[in-house]
C-alpha cells in the first residue's frame, strides 16, 4: 500500500504553522489548563475542530491562539507538535512557522508573555525534540499580515534582537487582499541583511503579480503556496529557471478555496513547467489532514509510484535550509528506504 510507504518515508516539512499544528489532543490539554472557551472533552473537541468552512477555521485558530498563554503552554505545544511529526509521519526535519506577535505582549492586560520567555520556551522544546525524537527543528518568524506594519516592526525586533538559535527564516502570512507585500520591503531587507532566509506566502488568494512582487521586492527564496503562478507562464518559467520552490499545500488550498477542488489543483501544472515543488501541510489538524495525507494526494495528482514519492521527499530536503550534514543524512535515509527503481 502506498499509504504505508508514505507513512514510513523520511520527510522534511517546510510549510507548517506552529499554532496551526495543534491537534485536538494538544488543545484538550491546553483547554484543561485554561477552562472556558474551548471544550476539553475529546469528542466535543473533535467536533469543534472538524473543518466546516474558512470562517470556522479562523474561529478555531484564534481559540487556540487564546489558549497559549504561558511559556509552559508554548513549550508544551511545541514539544507535542514535534512528537506528532515524528510518530506516524516520520518527519526528520521541520521548519516551523511561528508567529510570536500573537503570543507576546498582546493588548489585553495580564495576557501574553515577554519575548525572552517565548524564545526560551521554543528553544527548550527544540532541544528536547532533537534529543528525544531525533527531529531537527528550525524556526521561521512570520509577520501576521492582518496586523499590518506594527506587527511587522515587532516581529523584526523579535527576530533581530531576540532571535532564537534555531531561527533561520522570515515570513509573511495572513490575508493578501488589502495587505500589499510592498509594505514589508524594509522588514525583509533588514531580516535578509541579518542572514535570515526570505519565505513569504504569496499568490494564495491573489494573482501572480503578488508572487512577482515577493520575488523582486522581498527577495523570496521559496514561495508559500504560489497557487496563482499557474496563470502566468512567464512566472512559471522564471521559477523553474531560478529553481525557486513552491511550498504546495493541497488540502489547505481547497479548504481556503484558493483552488476549487483537488482535481483542479495546479500541482501538475507546476511540475510540467519544471518548477521545484515541495509538499507540505500548512495547518494540518485544522484542515483535517496530515503531511502523510498530502503526499498521498500528490501521488494521486501526479501519478507517482514509490520512487516518485521518494523523489518528492528528496525535493523537500533539497529546498530546505537545513544544515548540510542534516541534508546528507536525510537524503541517505530516503535512499535506503526507497532504493531507486
Ligand atoms: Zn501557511
Amino acid at each position: 500500500m502506498l499509504s504505508n510507504f508514505v507513512a514510513g518515508l523520511p520527510k522534511a516539512e517546510l510549510h507548517v504553522h506552529h499554532v496551526g499544528s495543534a491537534s485536538p489532543r494538544i488543545v484538550s490539554e491546553l483547554a484543561q489548563r485554561h477552562p472556558g472557551t474551548v471544550p476539553s472533552d475529546p469528542d466535543l473537541l473533535r467536533e469543534f475542530f472538524a473543518f466546516r468552512d474558512f470562517a470556522h477555521f479562523i474561529e478555531v485558530y484564534l481559540a487556540v491562539v487564546d489558549l497559549v498563554r504561558t511559556p509552559e503552554d508554548v513549550r508544551y505545544l511545541t514539544y507535542e507538535i514535534a512528537r506528532e511529526l515524528h510518530e506516524g509521519q516520520t518527519v526528520r526535519y521541520a521548519e516551523l512557522t511561528c508567529t510570536p506577535y500573537t503570543s507576546v505582549l498582546p493588548d489585553e492586560p495580564g495576557r501574553g508573555m515577554a519575548i525572552e520567555a517565548y524564545t526560551e520556551a521554543i528553544e527548550d522544546a527544540r532541544v528536547a525534540a532533537e534529543r528525544d525524537f531525533g527531529l531537527v527543528l528550525r524556526w521561521i518568524y512570520d509577520i501576521p499580515g492582518e496586523s499590518g506594519i506594527p506587527a511587522a516592526d515587532a516581529t523584526l525586533g523579535f527576530a533581530l534582537d531576540h532571535g532564537p538559535a534555531g531561527l533561520l527564516g522570515f515570513g509573511l502570512g495572513g490575508p493578501e487582499i488589502g495587505v500589499p507585500r510592498e509594505w514589508f520591503v524594509p522588514h525583509f531587507a533588514a531580516a535578509r541583511a541579518a542572514g535570515l532566509r526570505s519565505v513569504p506566502h504569496a499568490g494564495e488568494t491573489t494573482g501572480p503579480e503578488t508572487i512577482w512582487t515577493s520575488l523582486r521586492d522581498l527577495g523570496a527564496e521559496r514561495i508559500g503556496h504560489g497557487t496563482s503562478a499557474a496563470q502566468d507562464p512567464a512566472l512559471l518559467a522564471h521559477l523553474a529557471e531560478h529553481r525557486i520552490p513552491l511550498e504546495v499545500c493541497p488540502s489547505s488550498n481547497v479548504a481556503t478555496r484558493a483552488v476549487a477542488s483537488l482535481d483542479e489543483h495546479p500541482l501538475p501544472v507546476f511540475v510540467d513547467a519544471g518548477v521545484v515543488v515541495t509538499i507540505n501541510s500548512d495547518d494540518p489538524p485544522m484542515f483535517g489532514t496530515t503531511l502523510n495525507r498530502e503526499y498521498e494526494i500528490a501521488a494521486e495528482l501526479l501519478g507517482l509510484d514509490e520512487a516518485g514519492l521518494a523523489r518528492l521527499a528528496v525535493a523537500g530536503v533539497d529546498a530546505s535550509f537545513a544544515p548540510d550534514e542534516v541534508k546528507h543524512r536525510l537524503r541517505a535515509e530516503i535512499a535506503a528506504y526507497a532504493p531507486p527503481a
